[in-house]
């Protein structure tokens, strides 16, 4: 069993009045570490630490930070399966996905920051007489709050920029998913980045979460998290006049047109739906199709559904493993129940797994891909973030009402169409209202792009340059030329 510490000031130390909570495996129910339950007065402690290395770290170049990325992305690149093994225990997430996504895209987030540093133009504005530099300055320090989906993949997407633009961090993981966030300043230890450029401190959002955003020290707070927190985060932060980067649930439409490709846009919806059992905040859980051909599709995604390999996370050849914890394996059951309530068919799922794997405390949460049809698309399963291995199924006779079923939803923050015809893909796709859309693909990223959603899925752009903006001020320095009388 682990016993995590905190990270503060470059020493693991407990929460200072020693209180400690449990870390459990999903898959097996079984207990695996410890962390520390800490309070405000140790997130004071890692602010003062944050604080007082500043101005050093901020006073380094760019590119001196950048290579600093370098080496945090090779030194994590070492790591590799640890890392995979790790987050894989923590969440219940296949080891194949673990190793694919979590543990690639950590490495590659750090390296990316580094590389697309390098390439950034001075940025001047030229006038008839006079010259415009802007300056970048960091934000100073700020409060990183992350989710449990992709722990160290989201934590990495934040504190790779934050460096690299001369902040320090103060950092709070989820407390159901602390383990590879302890790696990230193990490893940062390993490297001696100077203490107090990065800090950690575990525990509870309302108690550690909510005291980095009440921290008078901390200038700017990227969250990434629920709506329902989001607003908190907001209401908390806003006005202290702190920067504020959210981003938050989604409730994402995949659209397939009667002209798409059909096992193209099967394999796309069900890896859309399932990847990480349906907990990716891009994941679309609404899957609207053309009626004409909605029985073909239907028949074959069910059949590819059915062919998900469900159990041991740490068999190479299992594609889900369990979701998160317990309650929320229940909460994503209440609304099965909710959909069957609401007048809907469960085609296939509805029920726990039963993997024949059983973990020494007890049985792991899983539950079987659920996909539900016939329920309105104004439903509450069809409207509410479930963010679990259930799906809705839809029919729409025109675009516009396929545009229109997308549309009715409080969030925004991405989407997929599927279509042979790549005009009327672009086209539709920009009358979605939300951040991202892909067209006959899903979650491709490059990393340069804005990143982010509308409506209740966030405020502000997260990604290459937009990244660079949130973590930094600018400062526009006018220098005018000729004579000074004139
Ligand atoms: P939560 O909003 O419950 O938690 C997110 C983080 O906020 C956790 O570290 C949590 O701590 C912390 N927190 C909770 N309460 C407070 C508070 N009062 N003040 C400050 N911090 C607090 O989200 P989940 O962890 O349940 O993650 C799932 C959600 O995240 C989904 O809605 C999903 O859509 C969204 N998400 C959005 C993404 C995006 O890019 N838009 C990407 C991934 C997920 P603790 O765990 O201790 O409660």
């Amino acid at each position: 069993m682990l016993e995590i510490k905190n990270y503060i000031g470059g020493v693991f130390q407990p929460a200072l009045d020693g209180e400690t909570l449990d870390d459990f495996n999903p898959a097996t129910a079984q207990c695996i570490a410890t962390i520390p339950r800490s309070k405000a007065a140790d997130v004071e402690l890692a602010v003062v630490a944050a604080q007082s290395t500043q101005s050093e770290w901020g006073a380094l170049s760019m590119m001196e930070r950048a290579d600093w990325l370098d080496r945090i992305a090779d030194a994590l690149e070492a790591k590799h399966e640890h890392i995979a093994q790790t987050e894989s225990m923590d969440t219940g997430k296949p080891i194949s996905l673990a190793r694919r996504v979590d543990a690639s895209r950590s490495v590659s987030n750090f390296r990316f920051f580094a590389e697309f540093s390098r390439e950034q133009p001075q940025m001047t504005f030229e006038m008839a007489d006079a010259m415009n530099y802007v300056h970048r300055s960091p934000v100073g320090t700020v409060g990183l709050i992350t989710p449990w989906n992709l722990p160290l993949y989201l934590l990495s997407w934040k504190v790779a920029p934050a460096l690299l633009m001369g902040n320090t961090i103060v950092a709070k993981p989820s407390e159901i998913t602390p383990l590879t966030a302890n790696i990230l300043a193990e490893t940062l230890h390993e490297l001696e980045l100077p203490p107090g450029v990065f800090n950690l401190v575990h525990g509870l959002g309302p108690e550690v979460g909510q005291s980095i955003l009440e921290a008078p020290g901390i200038k700017g707070i990227s969250f990434t998290g629920g709506t329902a927190t989001g607003r908190i985060v907001a209401r908390t932060a806003a006005p202290m006049f702190k920067k504020l980067s959210l981003e938050l649930g989604g409730k994402n439409a995949t659209i397939v047109l009667r002209d798409a490709d059909l096992t193209q846009a099967v394999d796309g919806a069900v890896r859309a739906a399932f990847s990480n059992s349906g907990q990716v905040c891009l994941c679309g859980s609404r899957i609207l199709v053309d009626a004409s051909i909605a029985d073909n599709f239907t028949k074959l995604f069910i059949e590819k559904v059915e062919s998900i390999q469900i159990g041991n996370p740490s068999l190479a050849e299992t594609v889900m493993g369990s979701v998160i914890s317990p309650e929320h394996l229940e909460k994503v059951e209440s609304y099965i129940e909710l959909g069957l309530a609401e007048g809907g068919t469960v085609l296939t799922g509805g029920t726990r797994a039963m993997t024949g794997f059983k973990g020494p405390d007890g049985i792991g949460a899983f539950l079987r891909p659920t996909v539900v049809a016939d329920l309105p698309h104004t439903s509450r399963c069809a409207t509410e973030e479930i963010f679990g291995p259930m799906v809705t199924l839809h029919t729409f006779d025109t675009e516009e009402q396929a545009v229109e079923m997308a549309n009715h939803s409080e969030y925004g923050l991405a989407g997929s169409v599927w279509t042979t015809d790549l005009e009327r893909g672009r086209d539709l796709a920009t009358k979605i209202e939300t951040g991202i859309v892909w067209v006959n693909t899903w979650l491709h990223r490059d990393l340069r792009t804005p990143f982010g959603g509308v409506k209740n899925s966030g405020v502000g752009r997260e990604g290459g340059k937009w990244s660079m903006e949130f973590f930094s001020e600018m400062t526009n320095v006018c220098v005018k030329s000729g004579k000074l009388s004139e």
